[in-house]
């Protein structure tokens, strides 16, 4: 019978090791010899085995699987992994809590984000989403400020809940997000229960350059289910990578998690005379206004195989486009088109491009970038590294990249001034689509955690819960045991009266 062979266990260079146990010193115990370059060589990539932590959305679990199209778009896209019945397209999915750090839990009341990277035959897509259709803020200045009261103090390195109501009750424009928080979609059971949203309005275009507006929802087939306040707090306790954990072992049973997609779309001349700002992230299109219409359904069928490689070195953007889509005027969206890469080659360099699984698989990638940290191609060997070039290479693509968006305007620091309201679709949420059960744990999720504010940030968040309906205003004011007179008289002033008011 043949032996197997046994690997050998080498250094970085291909060099054998011939002892890993004991370090190499002059005479016993020591001391230790600076040409062990074994024991060097180990520490010193040791020291340097943590990259630097995503600033947001630094826990999270992926998987790999595939995009299936099911229905035809090819009237809204000419994108090309969307244009046949039935065609697959690889994807990698990467969940995420926002603002905890990389070690903290699965369960904290958090949007959780909902990214997933289609490897196409025109270059990678990535749908970058959260599990919540609107956002806090439709302006990308303020997005620093926000994630700052999301985390630490300054001073005491702790969470701080005068920090986090201060900037919200500052901000009216959050209100619709922070009722979708502290209803029981801000705690998801797991990841395989939560919907992903664009949150963004983008650009789809077919072949003949006519464009759609269009939002994109994953939709889980798992159904919706959510942990209470109670049960996520004891799962904080208890397992706090219990999400984690559910990703990875449904996967590895063979219960691959799904979700239909779908888009809502609106054509440009709908869009101009619509009551709400159609690029506005704090805002849905309801579906009655834009009914959802089914593209296709995911399947997350692979784990990774090392969770480094694949879900820490994952990097997304929104900006990550092929051709039949394109960004909208949504000024948030244009900020993350800036960040989300910007960010990437912070945490993982300029060529954070070539791991492999942010590389491009469907595609050769050919341009004249060269060089910088970490280079691990061959770096267009030795092809022409400028453009124009007569040495054969690459030449732009012959078409414009997607259809021209007219503006007009000077150039400005506009205050928000489309006169739709931040209320009313708080409004119909709180109301109508929410139960009486949904309603009294929103309230007590809402009053458990502003409770822990001062009195002057409590009346002023309150104020515009009243704005939202009165009985969801009225209801956290007797929960918060404030005065009611005081927050129906708050509600009713402008947001500059009410912050002057309630400012120390
Ligand atoms: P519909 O009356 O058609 O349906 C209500 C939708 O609300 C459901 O389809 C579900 O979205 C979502 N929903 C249910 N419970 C909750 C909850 N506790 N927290 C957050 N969302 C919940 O809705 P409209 O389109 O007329 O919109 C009414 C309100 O519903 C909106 O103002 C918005 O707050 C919320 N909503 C709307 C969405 C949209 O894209 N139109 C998406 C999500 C919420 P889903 O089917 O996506 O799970």
């Amino acid at each position: 019978m043949q032996e197997k062979k046994k690997k050998v266990f080498t250094g970085n260079f291909g060099v054998p090791v011939h002892d890993d146990q004991n370090t190499m010193t002059a005479g016993s115990p020591g001391p230790a010899l600076l040409q062990d370059v074994h024991l060097v060589e180990k520490l010193a990539h040791f020291d340097r085995e943590r990259i630097p932590e995503r600033v947001v959305h630094a826990k999270g679990a992926g998987a790999g699987g595939f995009f299936e199209v099911t229905d035809d778009v090819t009237e809204y896209t000419k994108a090309k992994f969307l244009s046949e019945l039935g065609k697959r397209t690889e994807v990698f999915a990467r969940f995420s809590t926002v603002g905890g750090e990389k070690g903290s839990s699965d369960a904290e009341r958090d949007p959780r984000g909902f990214a997933v990277k289609f490897y196409t035959e025109e270059g990678n897509y990535d749908f970058v989403g959260n599990n919540t259709p609107v956002f806090f803020i439709r302006d990308p200045l303020k997005f620093p400020d926000f994630i700052h009261t999301q985390k630490r103090d300054p001073a005491t390195n702790l969470k701080n809940q005068d920090m986090f109501w201060d900037f919200l009750s500052l901000t009216a424009e959050s209100i619709h997000q922070v009722t979708i928080l502290f209803s029981d979609r801000g705690t998801p059971k797991s990841y395989r229960y939560m919907n992903g949203y664009s949150g963004h309005t983008f650009m789809w275009y077919n072949e003949r350059g006519e464009c759609f507006w269009v939002k994109i929802h994953f939709q889980t087939e798992q159904g919706i289910q959510n942990f209470t306040r109670e049960e996520a707090r004891r799962m904080c306790g208890e397992d706090p990578d219990h999400a984690t954990g559910d990703l990875y072992k449904a996967i590895a049973r063979g219960e691959y998690p799904a979700w239909r997609v779908y888009i809502q779309v609106m054509t440009p001349e709908e869009v101009e005379k619509y009551r709400f700002d159609s690029f506005d992230v704090t805002k849905v299109w309801p579906h009655g206004d834009a009914p959802l219409k089914p593209v296709g359904r995911m399947v997350l069928d692979r784990n990774p195989e090392n969770y480094f490689a694949e879900v820490e070195q994952a990097a997304f953007s929104p900006g990550n486009l092929v051709p039949g889509m394109a960004p909208s005027p949504d000024k948030m969206l244009q900020g993350r088109i800036f960040s989300y890469p910007d960010a990437h080659r912070h945490r993982l360099g300029p060529n954070y491009h070539l791991l492999p699984v942010n590389s491009a698989k469907g595609v050769k990638v050919s341009n004249y970038q060269r060089d910088g940290f970490m280079r691990c191609d061959g770096n267009a060997g030795s092809h022409p590294n400028y453009y124009p070039n007569t040495f054969d290479g690459p030449n732009p693509y012959p078409e414009p990249a997607y259809p021209a968006l007219k503006v007009s305007g000077k150039t400005r620091r506009y205050r928000y001034s489309h006169p739709n309201d931040d209320f009313a679709q708080p409004r119909e949420l709180y109301g109508r689509v929410m139960s009486e059960e949904s309603r009294s744990r929103l309230i007590g999720n809402i009053v458990d955690h502003l409770g822990r504010a001062k009195q002057r940030i409590q009346l002023r968040q309150t104020a515009l819960f009243y704005r939202v309906d009165p009985d969801y205003g009225s209801r956290v004011a007797r929960g918060l045991s404030l005065d009611l007179e005081e927050v129906r008289g708050l509600a009713e002033m402008t947001q500059e009266e009410r912050v002057k008011k309630t400012s120390q």
